[in-house]
């Protein structure tokens, strides 16, 4: 008995020993974060104006030409391919809606089609049984409530079915030039905790931090440049930090140098 209590004790003691000489993990990618403060002697942190400010000033310079890459000749049809987009590439809608519009040219042709035709049609971008839905209602609303032109108030364009503020932003700030929010797609979320302008993970939350902390005048660009940088440099597994312009401002627990 007694012996059986002394071994026990012992690897106790042993246990902690280990755990004490275990190094912190930190994160999902193992690694400590970089540390703020380097960076805060500079520009500050978070939302501080002068680190906003030169994040808005590296993504110009990395993004100066930012735009939409949802291909479309009028709102109507930006419209029609947002509500394509949701959980799909802009490269796959782009390739459905180039035979789509030729086929339905306007809101009465898409108000009016057969729905399992329409259905068909637009497959490939998924989830298109609720799209056929969406783009049918969205079509029906903007032909008799707003005479056939998709309305440029974030009130009006939210009465329409399928129809939330990420597609209304995409929608006003691109198509019309107004800006009324700011979009919160994927990388838009995922960027901006990354920057550490936002805790967040709720989009409307979010939303409502980015248009506290980035000047109005910027909010359209800075959503389309916030979009490209998460395509291309600042992906979701593994962020190509070491082609990152931003690098020298951010101190997100995933950067990976
Ligand atoms: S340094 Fe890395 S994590 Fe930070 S913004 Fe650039 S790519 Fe993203």
């Amino acid at each position: 008995m007694d012996k059986k209590k002394k071994k026990n004790t012992r690897s106790r003691k042993g246990r902690r020993k280990a755990r004490r000489e275990k190094p912190a993990v930190i994160g999902t990618t193992g690694k400590k974060p970089a540390k703020a403060p380097k960076v805060a002697r500079a520009v500050g942190g978070g939302t501080d104006p002068k680190r906003v400010a030169a994040i808005l000033a590296k993504l110009d310079e990395a993004y100066p030409a930012a735009t939409c890459e949802l291909k479309h000749e009028n709102p109507f049809q930006l419209l029609i391919s947002t509500i394509l987009s949701a959980q799909c590439t802009d490269v796959r809608v782009n390739q459905v809606t180039q035979t789509l519009y030729k086929k339905y040219p306007n809101a009465q042709a898409f108000a009016y089609a057969t729905p399992s035709e329409l259905e068909q049609e637009i497959r490939p971008t998924g989830f298109f049984r609720n799209k056929t839905k969406s783009i049918m209602g969205a079509s029906r609303g903007i032909i008799e409530n707003f005479g056939g032109q998709v309305p440029k108030t974030m009130e009006e364009i939210l009465t329409l079915p399928g129809v939330a503020r990420k597609t209304a932003n995409v929608v006003l700030g691109t198509a019309y030039g107004i800006a009324s929010g700011v979009v919160v797609d994927t990388h838009v979320i995922r960027l901006s905790r990354r920057l550490d302008l936002t805790k967040h993970e709720d989009p409307k939350k979010i939303e409502e931090d980015l248009m506290r902390a980035i000047p109005k005048e910027k909010w359209i660009q800075f959503s389309h440049q916030l979009i490209w940088h998460g395509r291309r440099v600042c992906v979701a597994r593994k962020p190509r930090c070491v082609d990152c312009n931003l690098e020298s401002i951010c101190y997100s627990k995933d950067k990976t140098i």
